[in-house]
């Protein structure tokens, strides 16, 4: 029974939620022998209780854990607790993920570098902090370590104790039995609800207890997870159909019963939709208009904007996912808007250990029923061991191009799969690179397109995809400079205008004199992309002879053309 649930909202919060941000990231691995040396203390606990608090705009949990065995360091409580991201507080909402999401039926062996007072702080981040499991083993983020043959010998050894782990008996051996005799179908995506039925026989009449447990693609699968009982959709004796859940990972699943565990032979599942679980109810936010242009404006910040090697590499993912997939992520070229999703460098401290990159992404609601992306946040790891340029990286290094496609492809709203070459597997080592998006990412991320262009109950406006023509282009651009033009120039009655708009959008003019006095003004108005041809008739009362300016605006993009009026 290698099972941890992973399901935050279990022992969720108080709920009253209008927004909600959802993140995930690529990790690696840090060893055990570096866990074990920065830690200061090591103990068993298990969960005692939860509370969100919110500090600077941010929501937080504080996780209480009740310490069962102390063995190393000096821990002077036994009620220890640890702040961890995200949370939910009254109509505020935050969901970190992959985060630490502890379960009150779960017991840990926690790793910590340091305690002050009653607070504690992981050493190694979401990997100091290990999952009892059967067979007297934790699991981790990736892998399992037994207590003989790893753990105890290494604590031991590297802190000079004689510490012996106390196993949990909560774990009883199930009989491993083989009556799954087939499902369909065999390969399937998550988080869609896609039912996968399965066919065996001695399952029991009714669920009760029983449960489908699914390989949890935020660790690779070395844990499972288990669909809300919402996505159950029938149980008997021979079958059982099953929505698979958001974050399940190709692999075997397990039937579990009061009697037996039943493992099944491997199914395939090619990709991940975020979802977003409120209440046991799975909601399945939507792609929106958010930048008035058709999909999302992000800005490119601080110091990996002026290193032209990590801006290329990151507009080239831009690039990848928009001319793949037509998703409409545009960079925005002028001044800082509202609501624009950013790409940047985390703060000192910002990110976990073992962290490369992570992707919030902030969703909202209207109505607790229609959900949909508002904007994301990538933040980067800032280290020296980043490969930033096109050629492989050494040994020694992280792929930047490989990281930025999977917190990009996070944006898009996908989750993680459990395929080591996939972009969207949880994890990254030191030297590959996974820059290429598959058939299976461009499926995942136009299904969510075609699905969002479907539209919600909200008054927001339907996500528009990117040509294929002007994919390549990835600034958004209002006008072409190029192609517009005035004339006659010097005019006496009238003045021609064309126009050339790159995209749809509300374009508005005016007209200045010399001194830059306002002569003529014309609202914004609706323009479809392409030429616009105006003619202005250049009033002799209002256009004395002499020097103006022609000044067109759209969005955030002005464009001025100086034009000389005659007698
Ligand atoms: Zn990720």
């Amino acid at each position: 029974m290698k099972v941890v649930k992973r399901f935050l909202f279990l022992i969720s919060c108080i709920v009253y939620m209008v927004n909600k941000t959802f993140a995930g990231c690529a990790m690696f691995e840090i060893p055990l022998q570096k866990t074990i040396q920065h830690s200061n203390y090591i103990f068993t606990a298990h969960l005692l209780k939860r509370e969100c608090f919110e500090r600077n705009d941010k929501i937080f949990t504080k996780n209480y854990f009740l310490v069962e065995q102390k063995l190393f360091g000096k821990i002077v409580s036994d009620t220890l607790f640890l702040i961890s991201d995200g949370g939910e507080i009254n109509n505020k909402a935050t969901f970190v993920y992959p985060n630490l999401e502890f379960n009150s039926s779960n017991k840990y062996l926690i790793f910590a570098k340091d305690m002050q007072s009653k607070e504690f702080k992981l050493a190694s981040g979401l990997q100091g902090c290990m999952t009892f499991i059967e067979n007297d083993s934790v699991a981790y983020f990736f892998g399992i370590y037994s207590f003989e043959n790893q753990l105890i010998q290494q604590i031991n050894f590297l802190k000079n104790t004689k510490i012996k782990i106390e196993s949990s008996n909560k774990f009883t051996s199930l009989p491993l039995a083989s009556q799954i005799v087939s499902f369909s179908p065999t390969e399937i995506t998550a988080g869609t609800n896609s039912i996968l039925t399965i066919n065996g026989n001695n399952f029991g009449n009714s669920k009760s207890n029983s449960r489908v447990l699914f390989k949890n693609a935020n660790d690779g699968g070395v844990t499972f997870i288990e669909p809300l009982i919402t996505d159950y959709i029938s149980w008997s004796n021979t079958k059982i159909m099953v929505k698979v859940p958001s974050n399940a990972g190709s692999g075997i699943f397990k039937v579990e019963t009061n009697s037996a565990t039943f493992n099944s032979a491997p199914l395939a599942i090619s990709w991940s939709r975020t979802n977003y679980i409120k209440d046991n109810k799975t909601f399945l936010p939507v792609l929106i208009d958010n930048s008035a242009t058709g999909g999302y404006f992000f800005s490119i910040v601080g110091k990996l904007k002026t290193d032209t090697s990590f801006y290329n590499r990151t507009t080239e993912a831009l690039l990848n996912w928009r001319c793949n997939t037509g998703i409409n992520f545009t960079l925005n070229s002028s001044t800082s808007l509202e609501n624009e999703s950013t790409i940047s460098f985390a703060q000192n401290g910002e990110l976990n250990e073992g962290v490369l990159g992570i992707c919030y992404s902030n969703f909202s609601s209207c109505n607790g029923n229609d959900w949909y992306l508002k904007n994301m946040e990538i933040k980067i790891l800032d280290t020296s061991i980043w490969n930033s340029s096109l050629n492989l990286p050494g040994n020694n290094q992280f792929d930047y191009s490989s990281v930025i496609t999977h917190e990009l492809g996070h944006g898009t709203q996908l989750s993680h799969v459990i395929s080591i070459s996939d972009v969207m597997n949880f994890s990254i080592s030191k030297g590959q690179t996974k820059r290429i998006l598959s058939q299976e990412n461009i499926n995942g991320t136009t299904t969510i397109i075609n699905k969002s262009i479907e539209g919600i109950n909200c008054s927001q406006k339907v996500h528009r995809t990117i040509n294929a023509e002007s994919c390549d282009n990835v600034f958004f651009t209002y006008f072409s400079i190029d192609k517009s033009r005035i004339f006659p120039n010097p005019a006496k009655d009238k003045l021609i205008m064309e126009i050339f708009l790159d995209n749809n959008y509300d374009l508005e003019w005016n007209i200045f004199d010399a001194s830059g006095k306002l002569i003529e003004r014309f609202f914004p108005e609706q323009k479809q992309a392409g030429l616009i041809n105006f003619t202005l008739d250049l009033d002799s009362k209002k256009y004395l002879p002499g020097i103006y300016f022609l000044q067109l605006k759209a969005g955030n993009n002005l464009i001025k053309k100086k034009f000389i009026v005659t007698n």
